[in-house]
């Protein structure tokens, strides 16, 4: 397969998102792509999606509970095994100094290549659309680690970091932005992306039917061909 990210190496990858299920649903299709390449993804979530129901009854630390099952479940799907969850609150993420901590401990620990996270400028997905704060929370705290301090030895915040050696990730990849620079047709892994996706039971009421319905857009067809497309896009930095 052709290699539109010109890497020369194998990658060891680390997605940050808020909450269970936002890997699947902003970039489910690269990271199935990446793991069948032979690159090695890891997640960080930085909260066990406790809030995600709407049933009375229910209680904050259940839910966790399945959502973590899963999460581990969808993962699995797409080859991530090594899922992490923080102990943050779902709906109470806040891109503070705290957090940016926790991240730079997350990512001098792991030492990714590459960090995936999403656009936190993304105010408005779509018309009818409020991203949630916790998404945008936490790609500003992904963002803010990243630089300039996970890769700063001036960074040492507290007695925690100053064991742990700075270290500087080659690229940052921003999902669920509208201000994209690379985008990927990944038709061939959306099935793959679909079966993660409905692991999330407690979020998703519809069918693998309706889902590939949704996202194969005729629009995207490509190379003279009508057949529809599933495409997804990336805001990606390189730093050098
Ligand atoms: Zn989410």
């Amino acid at each position: 397969m052709e290699n539109p990210e010109g890497w020369k190496t194998k990658k060891k990858i680390l997605a940050i998102f808020a909450h269970p299920d936002d890997a699947e649903f902003f970039c489910g299709g690269m990271i199935a792509r990446w793991v069948d390449q032979g690159h090695c993804v890891s997640y960080c979530l930085l909260t066990k999606g406790q809030r995600g129901f709407h049933e009375k009854g229910m209680d904050l630390t259940t839910m966790a509970e399945i959502r973590v099952r899963e999460q581990m479940a969808a993962g699995s799907v797409l080859g991530v095994t090594d899922i992490r969850f923080l102990e943050h609150l779902d709906g109470e993420l806040v891109a503070d100094i705290a957090l940016r901590e926790e991240i730079i401990q997350e990512t001098r620990k792991q030492k990714p290549d590459i960090v995936v996270s999403c656009d936190p400028t993304n105010l408005f997905p779509a018309v009818n659309r409020i991203n949630h704060p916790d998404h945008r929370a936490a790609g500003q705290a992904v963002i803010d680690a990243v630089f300039p301090a996970a890769g700063s030895p001036a960074y040492q915040f507290n007695d925690k970091l100053t064991a742990t050696e700075a270290h500087q990730v080659e690229e940052m990849w921003l999902a669920l932005t509208q201000q994209p620079n690379f985008e990927i047709v990944l038709t061939n892994y959306l099935e793959k992306r679909i079966r993660a996706i409905l692991c999330h039971h407690s979020q998703v009421q519809a069918t693998a039917e309706e889902l590939l319905d949704k996202y194969l857009k005729p629009s995207l067809a490509r190379e003279g061909t009508d057949a529809p497309a599933y495409c997804e896009k990336f805001l990606r930095i390189i730093f050098n």
